[in-house]
């Protein structure tokens, strides 16, 4: 998988969002975008997954994504979580998680014989990522009584069911504490382990640093670096558009 960001501009009426973003992420990356608020992290995120409309050129693996189109992105592996954890309250988890596995073509009527094996096997890699977000125990419960952090892991649960090639992360960590930070970070390892390839915006510098070996900066739209953590978090230019003040 590559996912190769060319040029791309997002405006909102007068506001420059995106300013020419030009990035490449492969297979077994792990990148995390940082950058103040209002610097057009989310709508980053939200041009190459298709929530929002963008020029310049976004592919995966050579494919022109369609401007827009989140069910184009999908279809070529853009999988992603949002800054409000979405899920689905009055359901079970495993349902919440079920309404992102891909369902089987249709053939005939949910009551045919062929449908039976087929939810089944829905059902079971549902399960599957309740597991991998560690989840599982709370499968049949129904979302209503998930803490923060919890509804946090099941957003992500849900992504993952979708079974994403490149997973964009809109602030995962935020609102975490530490153990559950800690947690989080454990399994996107482990899903990275598995060929996801990881695009992460968050602000927990720490968490960011001890996940991601290739960090990038936005600033009033623009990438004004990209490199390791520990490079591009020592640079002056970046810790004045971080703070937003002059480098004494
Ligand atoms: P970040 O995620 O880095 O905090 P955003 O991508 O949310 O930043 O926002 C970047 C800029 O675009 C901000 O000035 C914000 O107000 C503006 N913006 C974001 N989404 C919209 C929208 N849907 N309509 C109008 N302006 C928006
Ligand atoms: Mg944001």
């Amino acid at each position: 998988m590559t996912l190769r960001l060319d040029d791309i501009h997002v405006s909102f009426g007068n506001v420059r969002a995106v300013a020419g973003v030009s990035l490449t992420l492969g297979a077994g990356d792990r990148m995390g975008i940082i950058g103040p608020n209002g610097s057009g992290k989310s709508t980053l995120i939200n041009a190459i997954s298709g929530i929002v409309r963008a020029t310049g050129a976004i592919a995966v693996d050579g494919h022109r994504l369609r401007s827009g189109s989140a069910r184009t992105a999908a279809r070529r592996g853009v999988g992603r979580t949002y800054q409000t954890p979405q899920t689905f309250t009055k359901l079970t988890l495993i349902e919440n998680v079920m309404l992102g596995v891909p369902t089987a073509e249709r053939r005939g009527g949910t009551g045919s014989a062929w449908w039976r094996p087929r939810e089944r096997r829905r059902t079971a890699e549902a399960l599957d990522v309740l597991v991998t977000v560690g989840l599982d125990d709370l499968a049949e419960q129904p979302a209503a009584i998930l803490t923060y952090g919890q509804q946090q892991r099941l957003a992500l649960a849900r992504a993952l069911a979708t079974r994403p090639r490149v997973l964009l992360l809109d602030e995962p960590a935020a609102g975490l504490n530490s153990a559950e930070t800690q947690a989080l970070g454990e399994t996107l390892r482990a899903v990275n382990a598995g060929g996801v390839a990881l695009l992460l915006v968050e602000h927990k510098m720490d968490f960011v640093s001890a996940l991601c070996p290739r960090v990038a900066v936005l600033a009033g739209g623009r990438l004004v670096a990209d490199g390791p953590p520990g490079d591009v978090l020592s640079r002056p230019d970046v810790i004045d558009a971080y703070l937003g003040v002059p480098h004494a």
